[in-house]
């Protein structure tokens, strides 16, 4: 039983709804050892049976055993199997990567069986000397001559190391010297491996082949046998064995180093192409961020229409910050909020941005928020800037009646301060601002009236906030109960000093002996953004008759269970910092770019268009945008995948080549795979620095500028994921549609 055996076997080639006859019928039985010349005119059929044997090309009809085996039932990946352990192959047309140089050629068969590096440049060095070719091993192939390409095909041949090596007209488009050197290569060659040769020219392999088989038609029409060499003509000057020592020991598969050293150097090897794939991979990243900012632009735009019920103020620009450690804002805090970029302002007060502050007398009232004057940006419309702590600027939309009909009368005029807190301070108005008509669409929607008050007056009224919005607690020999500041409950009063309190006699019953007057009690105030506990000594009690003498004020009924503490006291429960700042960004766009700079500076930011109600959902939006996202980037990806593959046309070559040295499906996969991920990434990196350039900018494109405000770290993550999903797909793709066809088929497309 010979190495080779093919009984009765037919191929068959169909091709625009004709079928040709490639061999029929061909019965054979060769051995190793043997060097065989198949020889006939050419469409006799040589290259078919050639390519049939060698597995590159699936037969019909009949039965191929090799080494006693059956082959008619293997698939595809079989033969590659078949392929990759016992054929090399030397084509006519010499199948050579021609961006490749030879040493890369030569080294290729190795690195696909997985050999050792070092091993790799021993051998293939000597390689390339005995076929002579060492002083080009590092030229390209495409620039060397059609001799010297054909020694490198029979160089990588020798390279990969197998029981059998086939030529498909190895001399074909030599000149005579040349081919004699073939000739006599393939020579010293058959001493240890079976050596199949198709060729035209007989005449070049008469002296040195071991078999002669002759073709017509598709049919073996003459046959020496195994029988050339036995009679010892054919073995003569090169009989000698080859130095190229025995069969190394191979490993499974090429490794994946080599797999992304290959797909480095593919996306590398070829400029012009290089370019134009991450022309393409620019028009992926371009259309894919293009749709991501749509959608986030669509989310924008409902935002702006909604309303929340929470914060009355509810401008889209405006994000709710407080410090992550929950500690009041400085000085320092406010100066850098005011200084980073994109913010239109800085509403210190921000507690009170939500509640309304009335100053009201006899004739007028008026209502809105109150904010500190280092907010107010422009000189009053009437009357001028306040000099005075106690003087306040009013400023709102005019339609009318907001400032009565005279709004010039108010100037001067004293009112009396009314908030939650209820403090009765007296003002007096300074100046007014005239934002605007009362039709102004903005109006409506996002401003209200407002009230300028000078900082210690800022503070006061914070207080009384605070004050009206904790919890006071008091706990009196072990009972707790609650107080309220303000009229009727927890007040200050001058007559008692700092660290005391005065109780009404009610208390007196709950101490030991009946009286309060030297005991301890302690006060706490729990606010959302501090506790406070102050110990405090009982001074005494007052009751109907002492009540005036101790407080100093008159009317008891009228004060009817007060309790009394320092002004300094009140000061410690109350007057707290600003524990809530809002920050208002220059352009919604920017919006999600100023919480993650807030939240990495050691906010809490809290985005109020995210927790509006709005009529349309940006639910909605999203379920809306993503099938058309979905489409674009489907869109996308065909376009993309299209132009790529008439790009890469020339890598299905590439690939057969490597198949027909016996690399598998996984590393040709993995191969195509690193060089599109590493064009798309570089593609991505220019996008990136492009968008840096235009930062500082170095290029400005305004529409660019535009698109990319609304694009935050975390969606350029997003935005790389998906491309780089995109990539492996396309990649994915273009293997498939690759490993479709045979090698040989690839070839025939592609030729
Ligand atoms: P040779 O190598 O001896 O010139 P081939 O093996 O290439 O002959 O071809 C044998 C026969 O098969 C010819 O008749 C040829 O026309 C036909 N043939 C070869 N390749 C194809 C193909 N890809 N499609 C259709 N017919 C083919
Ligand atoms: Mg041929």
């Amino acid at each position: 039983m010979g190495m080779i055996r093919l009984k009765n076997v037919s191929k068959y080639y169909y091709s625009k709804g004709i079928i040709a006859s490639g061999i029929s019928r061909v019965n054979l039985d060769i051995d190793s050892g043997e060097f065989v010349v198949i020889t006939g005119e050419s469409g006799s059929g040589k290259s078919t049976l050639l390519n049939v044997i060698s597995g590159l090309d699936t037969y019909e009809e009949g039965e191929m055993y090799i080494e006693g085996k059956e082959t008619s039932h293997y698939s595809a990946s079989d033969f590659e199997e078949y392929r990759q352990k016992y054929i090399s192959c030397i084509f006519q047309s010499f199948n050579l990567v021609s961006s490749y140089t030879v040493y890369q050629n030569v080294a290729l068969a190795m690195q696909i069986d997985g050999c050792d590096p070092a091993e790799i440049r021993q051998k293939v060095s000597d390689i390339i000397k005995k076929v002579g070719l060492y002083e080009f091993r590092n030229r390209k192939v495409s620039k060397l001559s059609g001799g010297q390409k054909q020694r490198v095909a029979i160089a990588r041949a020798l390279a990969k190391d197998t029981k059998i090596l086939v030529a498909d007209e190895p001399t074909g488009n030599l000149d005579s010297e040349s081919a004699d050197g073939i000739v006599d290569l393939l020579t010293d060659i058959s001493a240890d491996k079976l050596v199949i040769v198709v060729t035209h020219n007989y005449e070049q392999f008469r002296d040195h082949a071991t078999r002669i088989i002759k073709m017509h038609d598709g049919k073996i029409v003459e046959d020496t046998g195994a029988a050339v060499r036995t009679a010892g003509e054919a073995v003569p000057a090169y009989g000698h064995r080859s130095t190229r020592g025995e069969h190394r020991a191979k490993k499974d598969s090429i490794t994946y180093g080599t797999q992304l050293r290959l797909g480095v150097r593919n996306t590398f090897n070829l400029p012009a192409k290089f370019l134009l794939l991450l022309l393409v991979f620019l028009f992926i990243v371009a259309s894919v961020s293009a749709q991501y900012v749509a959608v986030k632009r669509q989310k924008d735009t409902v935002a702006e229409v909604g309303w929340n019920n929470y914060f009355s103020n509810y401008d889209p620009k405006r994000i709710v910050v407080e410090k992550q450690d929950r500690s009041a804002f400085t000085r320092a805090d406010y100066d850098a909020l005011e200084n980073a970029p994109h913010v239109e302002k800085v509403i210190r007060e921000d507690i009170m941005y939500d509640s309304s502050v009335f100053i009201e007398n006899k004739d007028f009232s008026y209502y809105g928020y109150a904010l500190s004057l280092s907010n107010l940006d422009k000189e009053p419309d009437l009357g001028r800037m306040p000099e005075a702590d106690d003087e306040v600027v009013l400023a709102g939309y005019d339609d009318g009646w907001t400032f009565g009909d005279k709004p010039d009368d108010l100037i001067g005029k004293k009112f009396t301060v009314s908030t939650d807190g209820g403090l009765g301070r007296e003002v007096r108005v300074a100046g007014i601002v005239v934002l605007g008509s009362g039709m102004d669409e903005d109006a409506m929607l996002t401003e209200n009236n407002m009230i300028y008050f000078s900082d210690p007056l800022m503070a006061d009224i914070r207080k009384g906030m605070y004050a009206a919005n904790s919890t006071t607690t008091m706990l009196v020999n072990g009972t707790e109960q609650t107080v309220y500041p303000g009229s009727g409950g927890l007040n200050v009063n001058e007559n008692v000093p700092e660290g005391y309190i005065l109780l009404p006699t009610s208390y007196d019953p709950m101490f030991k002996e009946g009286y309060a007057a030297g005991k301890e009690i302690e006060l706490r105030t729990k606010a959302l953004y501090y506790d406070q506990e102050l110990k405090l000594m009982i001074m005494g009690t007052y009751g109907e008759k002492t009540f005036e003498s101790k407080t100093g004020l008159k009317n008891l009924a009228e004060h009817d269970g007060e309790i009394y503490i320092s002004e300094m006291d009140y000061r410690r429960l109350y007057e707290k910092g600003s524990f809530q700042t809002s920050v208002f960004v220059d352009d919604t766009k920017n919006m999600e770019g100023m919480k993650d700079m807030l939240e990495r500076g050691g906010y809490h930011a809290l985005v109020l268009r995210d927790h509006i109600n709005n009529f349309m959902s940006e639910e909605l939006v999203s379920i809306v945008q993503l099938p058309i996202s979905v489409i674009v980037c489907l869109a996308v990806f065909f376009i993309a995948y299209f132009v790529i593959r008439l790009i890469l046309k020339s890598r299905g070559v590439y690939f057969a080549t490597l198949r027909m040295l016996g690399m598998g499906k996984g590393p040709a996969r993995r191969i195509m795979r690193v060089e599109l991920v590493l064009d798309c990434m570089i593609s991505y990196a220019l996008f990136i620095l492009f968008i840096y350039l235009n930062r500082t900018g170095v290029v400005s494109s305004e529409q660019l500028m535009d698109h990319i405000t609304y694009l935050t770290t975390r969606d350029y993550i997003i935005l790389a994921v998906i491309l780089l999903v995109m990539a492996v797909l396309i990649s994915g793709r273009f293997m498939r549609s690759i490993f479709r066809s045979s090698a040989m088929g690839t070839y025939r497309e592609e030729a």
